[in-house]
């Protein structure tokens, strides 16, 4: 009798997600023997000593009393308002509290607005590379991956015509991310405009990730999507993780913009799927008007002395170190993804590598692969520790890769 096993949806079969993948657990391995890991495969400030500002935590703290009962499944309204003036104050077409729902991070609403848009076989466009989560909740429900190319040779900009010839008659959205993850990439308003124009030629609702939007280095200028829209339907994402360095609070949102008459039924559809979870955390929801309304808390991270500036100038002075390394430098979020200039090597594999990194230098990078690029030379690593750490990184990596070149 062949052994019963709790059997899996074939819809896993392409789903990945590399940066908690099996590096991650071979890590945990190492760990366990007694090894000391440098961890760069997480953008997680909270593990870098970074903390969430008094204000955000005290707001919580304060009004976890007034946090027993479920809220409206949208958010708290309070929260939705903030959303919704700061959409507004950009320019945003419709901005409204109605329009903005509130989720367990962007990860719970990038599932939730996929959900609610896709019919099996219908395609997404998404960058490549890509945040992995994109990839896998347009399998999971039932949709196919159109990836448009944002090479390094060209900044990991993508290119408008590029992206116009992959459209078919499936084709329902056009995913953005930015500040990308993971190459860095900001996006200039020239292009922003000619993809709101494919957009709109073709009737495709765009996705906006803008998890990264004040996470900027040395005068990179950041165009949210919603306003260069305008009357075309568009979903701007963002949230607390990244910006206020609150990840565990798990507080992401979404705001519709655009003619509100153009969203049809799909306003609805968000708001039942948002029922049927019944609402997000509200304790650290109430972190959210205090966030938008109060000081910014990044600039004097990402300005010049500030830790993430020094992090970033100590991967590019890694990379120009290197005998192996190239990379575009990183405009905005929190990452850098260099390449490995593979005519040193005999043949080069990035999960080979990244692993051997892991195994001789105790070094946790994500491979390039992870983000659904067709090059193995590329790997992701996050701006996160201390600017020393990271040359004393970049040693090792140079090592790895001087002996990988030697065998
Ligand atoms: N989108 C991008 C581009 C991200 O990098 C991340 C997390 O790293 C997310 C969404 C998910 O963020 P959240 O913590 O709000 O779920």
């Amino acid at each position: 009798m062949p052994q019963r096993t709790v059997p899996v949806s074939s819809r896993l079969g392409d789903v990945r997600y590399e940066i908690r993948g099996a590096l991650s657990r071979r890590a945990r391995e190492l760990e366990a023997e007694g090894r000391d890991i440098v961890r760069l495969n997480i953008g997680n400030p909270g593990l870098f000593g970074f903390s969430v500002p008094e204000h955000l935590r005290r707001t919580v703290e304060t009004q976890l009393p007034r946090s027993e009962a479920y809220c409206h499944q949208q958010g708290l309204q309070g929260a939705r308002e903030a959303i919704a003036a700061r959409e507004a104050a950009r320019g945003a077409v419709g901005a409204h509290a109605d329009n903005v729902f509130i989720g367990n991070g962007v990860s719970e609403l990038i599932d939730l607005t996929l959900r609610a848009l896709l019919n099996s076989g219908e395609e997404v466009l998404l960058p490549s590379p890509d945040y992995p989560l994109w990839s896998a909740a347009t399998v999971l429900n039932g949709g196919r991956a159109r990836y448009y190319p944002c090479p390094a040779g060209r900044g990991h900009l993508p290119d408008p015509d590029e992206i116009e010839a992959l459209i078919t008659p499936r084709t329902r959205a056009l995913v953005l991310i930015n500040p990308n993850n993971p190459t860095g990439a900001v996006y200039p308003r020239e292009l922003l405009q000619a993809l709101v124009r494919v957009a709109e030629r073709h009737r495709l609702l765009l996705l906006s990730d803008e998890i990264y939007d004040g996470i900027l280095y040395d005068g990179a200028e950041f165009h949210p999507l919603a306003p260069l829209a305008g009357e075309t339907p568009c979903i701007t994402y963002s949230g607390l993780s990244k910006m206020h360095r609150a990840c565990g609070y798990r507080v992401g949102w979404i705001s519709l913009s655009g003619t509100p008459a153009r969203f049809g039924e799909f306003r609805a559809a968000l708001d039942l799927l948002s029922a049927l979870r019944l609402c997000a955390n509200v304790p650290t929801q109430w972190a959210v008007e205090p966030a938008l309304t109060g000081p910014d808390t990044m600039a004097e991270l990402v300005g010049s002395g500030g830790r993430l500036h020094a992090a970033r100038r100590a991967v590019l002075d890694g990379v120009a170190r290197s005998e192996f390394l190239d990379v575009v430098a990183p405009q905005g979020a929190l990452y850098a993804f260099p390449s490995v200039r593979t005519q040193q090597f005999g043949s080069f594999d990035d999960e080979d590598f990244a692993l051997n990194l892991l195994e001789t230098e105790n070094v946790l990078v994500v491979p390039g692969t992870g983000f659904n690029i067709r090059e193995r030379n590329h790997f992701r690593l996050t701006l996160l520790p201390q600017p020393e750490e990271i040359g004393d990184v970049f040693s090792r990596i140079e090592r790895c890769l001087g002996r990988l070149a030697r065998s």
